[in-house]
């Protein structure tokens, strides 16, 4: 088998064998781009190493010199030759980018001949010994696990020593002296030996970026974004070219666009006489790009102008990575950039305007889990006219964030774990402080710039972030950091604001996510192709009018049991069941209406056209009962009864199963006059609005538990009743819709009967998934996490519909529905009804909408246009 191929050798290979950067960079060699030389091992050789009993490079060596060899006549250099060195790099390349999780090598070939022979080159000493001390760091880190900070504290102490402060600022002679504590930190560390054989470099190099795949970040990397372990990584060698050379030289990070506002325009950073390490780690803060073309205005241009090349070609923002050597520019990487949601939608919309991708494509890009990301929270602007700023920095990823502060991952894990919302707080962040970072509510560093790990991961996580803030430095240490000459400890209060990139002190209030124009087109987009409308569970003015917000097309479930939640409601509501006389309950009911006709006069107001459908009341009892002494006294008092009766009424009421008692449509069976007050509540303030508002309103009143088609008949004749001696009565006509929830397992199998009643069927999922397991909604906590782990079930029922069980059960009461009525309204307003993953079966099922709680209508909206565009795209096959 062969596992080795040059850049561009063969057209047919993808990111699969190749990984991602090598598939890019043949990608972008076969374009005709100015992409250093080299071949990419494939990932099958990773999985050959990595799954034998005894891992062992030695089949691929053959193949990697002969690979080396056409490398060599290419560059017209040699491996190991001092006269003529040829220097590569070893990268890691996985087939779906894990920025920064597995291991590179740079500068290898180097050794104590070579890098003379490199002096000798370049004409500058300096520069060689600089890459050497850099290669046996690398080569120390990743081959024996030598940690960076153990050759940085060597750094640190030369410097000390020399009483110099920048790296450039030693001498030879000094960089010389380093190399040789390197040399001597291998042998104290593992009693090792930095290889002076470069062939032996290289097998070692290799073995150690396959080994690179199983180490503790990236696994954990691979299951945060849920990619398949099996894969393994390719391994890219490239022949080196220099940014710490002298002159003309840099290197540098750009994406095409903005990654965290999405605004068009070449955006990143560089640094002259640097190597890409400097950017990526942080380690010294860059300048940004735009400032290049003061610097190096030719070159400025034509990065300029392949950025652009790249974009139209991969038809997305692109991330690349660039070097300068000597005035010549080499592009290393470029790949599909990672982006705030918020950019995600303004590029996405971006692109379909310049004309580089169709809607359809746009509307694929999009996953419904970003729109949470979009209405990421923004701090309350009055508290932050009032708030103390601390210092500020660069805003990396943007959100609103309040917690305490910790100065090392492990220490914000343990704090997480202690129920603490914690802020990680950094010089510089690595691969290696991932755990803290995805248990952190910001990240802030006080280096690094907009593409440095922290200001990367952290965008990718969809987490606030600030970098660069350098009137910050922290003392990892003593667990204190200055903020602008302030001291805060461990365990201080900070707020972290990324759209602006300041930090307060102490807690800020925040408010909800603004309005993102993008994010509106994209969904616009969506309603007009998608075969499945979203409406929203909402039942105050509050809910109601942020579901129209957020583009619901009408309510598909008020629940008027959630009007009672108040003080006052729910003295009322408690009156009114544990009333024993009916002429009672009258006086807590006639109470309950005024009440209840303000409540849906708001809701009819703010719905104007839109289908508003009322659930009567459905209220699990033991929810309602007054359990404290002091409320049944009041009580009491008010029903001029006895402490002792009203604890006797209520012990009379205590059900074994209330979420199978007494509820739902049971309630008016035996108390008709409860759903007739309602129905008349309804009926009134929706005439009222309509009158007032001039445009015709037809309510839609929704049974609750619904199980037989008597119950259906006989509470349906209840409300026409009802309905029609007021109509009569106000000389009025008006239109209604009388419907029934489907949530028992016995009414979709007799959906056939229940539809002669009906005008529309709303699906309870809840109860439905409740009662066709068996497991009760309130107590499935306790054991739902073992069904998970021992895969029973793959996903909790509650939340992603059962299509094998509760989805049959759908289907019976679909088809038997509409048997009876071809066109019954059918919708679905259980939790899964805003679940993007159970959007898609619903539709499949011939659902005409899906109903969930205001925040999620969004994403509710954009998973029903991808079931659209999927179910074209299909068509079009
Ligand atoms: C349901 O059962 O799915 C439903 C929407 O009603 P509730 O959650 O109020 O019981
Ligand atoms: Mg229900």
């Amino acid at each position: 088998m062969k596992y080795i191929y040059a850049f561009a050798e063969d057209q047919t290979l993808t990111n699969t064998e190749l990984g991602g950067k090598g598939a890019n960079l043949a990608e972008m060699t076969r374009l005709g781009l100015p992409v250093p030389a080299g071949f990419t091992i494939t990932t099958a050789a990773c999985r050959r190493y990595l799954n034998a009993d005894q891992p062992d490079g030695e089949f691929l060596e053959g193949e990697l010199m002969k690979a080396l060899q056409r490398l060599e006549a290419k560059t017209d250099r040699q491996f190991g030759n001092p006269d003529q060195p040829l220097l590569v790099s070893v990268r890691s390349g996985a087939p779906i980018s894990m920025p920064g999780m597995m291991d590179t090598i740079l500068n290898l070939g180097l050794n104590d001949q070579t890098v003379d022979g490199l002096a000798r080159k370049t004409h500058n000493p300096w520069f060689a010994y600089d890459c050497y001390r850099r290669l046996i760091q690398m080569f120390g880190d990743v081959v024996y696990g030598i940690e960076k900070s153990v050759f940085e504290a060597e750094l640190t102490a030369l410097k000390r020593e020399k009483q110099v402060e920048n790296d450039t600022d030693l001498s030879l002679a000094d960089l010389k002296q380093l190399i040789q504590r390197y040399q001597a930190l291998y042998q104290s560390a593992d009693n090792a030996q930095f290889p002076q054989s470069v062939t032996e470099q290289l097998n070692l190099a290799v073995e150690a970026v396959f080994k690179s795949w199983l180490n503790s970040r990236a696994k954990t990397y691979r299951r945060l974004h849920e990619i398949d372990a099996t894969m393994g990584t390719a391994v890219n060698i490239q022949q080196m070219v220099f940014g710490n050379y002298q002159g003309k030289s840099g290197t540098g990070v750009a994406f095409t666009r903005n990654p965290a506002t999405g605004e068009a325009g070449l955006f990143g950073e560089y640094l002259l006489n640097a190597q890409g390490e400097d950017v990526v780690a942080g380690i010294r803060t860059p300048d940004p790009i735009s400032t290049l073309s003061d610097q190096l205005p030719a070159i400025y241009e034509q990065f300029k102008g392949l950025a652009n090349q790249l974009e139209l070609h991969y038809k997305d923002m692109q991330d690349m990575e660039f070097t300068i050597e000597d005035g010549q520019l080499y592009v290393l990487q470029t790949r599909n950039g990672k982006r705030t949601p918020q950019a995600a939608f303004k590029i996405a919309v971006d692109l379909v305007t310049e004309g580089l991708i169709d809607r359809q494509t746009a509307i694929l890009r999009l996953k419904p889990a970003m729109i949470e990301g979009v209405l990421h929270p923004v701090f309350d602007p009055k508290a932050l006219e009032e708030a103390t700023m601390l210092v500020s920095g660069l805003p990396a990823s943007p959100g609103a964030a309040t917690g305490t502060i910790y100065f090392d991952a492990q220490q914000a894990q343990r704090a997480n774990e202690a129920g603490e919302s914690v802020i990680l707080v950094r010089q510089e962040t690595s691969p290696e402080d991932i755990d803290g970072m995805v248990v952190s509510q910001a990240i802030v560093t006080s280096r690094g710039g907009m593409t440095s790990h922290a200001a990367v991961v952290a965008r990718g996580m969809g987490c606030c972030c600030v970098v660069g803030c350098s009137q910050l430095s922290v003392d990892a240490e003593r667990k204190q950091a200055n903020f602008n000459g302030q001291i805060l400890k461990e365990g201080s209060t900070i707020s972290v604001d990324g759209h602006t990139g300041r930090i307060y002190q102490g807690a800020l209030k925040q408010q909800t996510g603004k309005q993102q124009t993008a994010l509106n087109t994209i969904l616009e987009w969506c309603d007009e192709i998608a075969p499945i409308d979203v409406w929203a569970n909402a039942e105050t003015p509050k809910e109601v009018a942020t579901a129209f917000e957020f583009g619901a097309k009408g309510l598909g479930l008020v629940r008027t049991e959630h009007m009672f939640f108040g003080p006052e409601r729910l003295f009322k509501m408690r009156e009114m069941i544990l009333a024993d006389e009916l002429s009672d309950r009258q006086v807590a009911l006639t109470a309950l209406k005024e009440l209840q006709l303000a409540d849906f006069k708001a809701i009819f107001e703010l719905a104007q056209e839109r289908p508003c459908t009322i659930r009567l009341l459905d209220p699990p009892l033991h929810e309602f009962l007054p359990h404290e002494e002091a409320d049944q006294i009041a009580l009491a008092k008010d029903l001029q009864i006895s402490t002792d009766e009203i604890k006797r009424r209520i012990a009379a009421k205590v059900e074994v199963n209330p979420m199978l008692g007494h509820r739902g449509s049971r309630l008016a069976v035996t108390y008709p006059e409860i759903y007739q007050m309602q129905t008349l509540a309804i009926m009134e303030s929706a005439l009222a609005v309509q009158l007032k508002q001039g445009h015709a309103i037809t309510p839609k009143i929704m049974l609750p538990l619904i199980g037989t088609s008597n119950e259906m008949d006989l509470l349906r004749q209840l409300l026409v009743d009802t309905i029609d001696e007021f109509l009569e009565e106000q000389g009025q006509e008006m239109d209604y819709h009388i419907g029934t929830m489907i949530e028992v397992p016995r009414a979709c199998l007799v959906a056939d009967q229940i539809a002669v009643s009906a005008d529309f069927f709303s699906f309870g999922t809840n109860d439905l998934t409740q009662m066709a397991f068996g497991f009760s909604r309130d107590d499935i906590g306790h054991f739902i996490g073992a069904y998970e782990e021992q895969q029973i079930i793959t996903k909790d029922p509650f939340q992603t519909i059962d299509q094998d069980g509760v989805g049959a059960l759908m289907q019976i009461a679909i088809e038997r529905g509409r048997r009876t009525k071809p066109e019954l309204s059918i919708g679905v307003c259980g939790e899964v009804g805003g679940d993007p993953d159970s959007i898609a079966f619903c539709q499949s099922l011939g659902v005409d909408y899906v109903s969930c709680s205001p925040y999620r209508v969004p994403s509710a909206r954009l998973a029903a246009g991808q079931v659209a565009v999927q179910d074209i795209q299909t068509v079009m096959q």
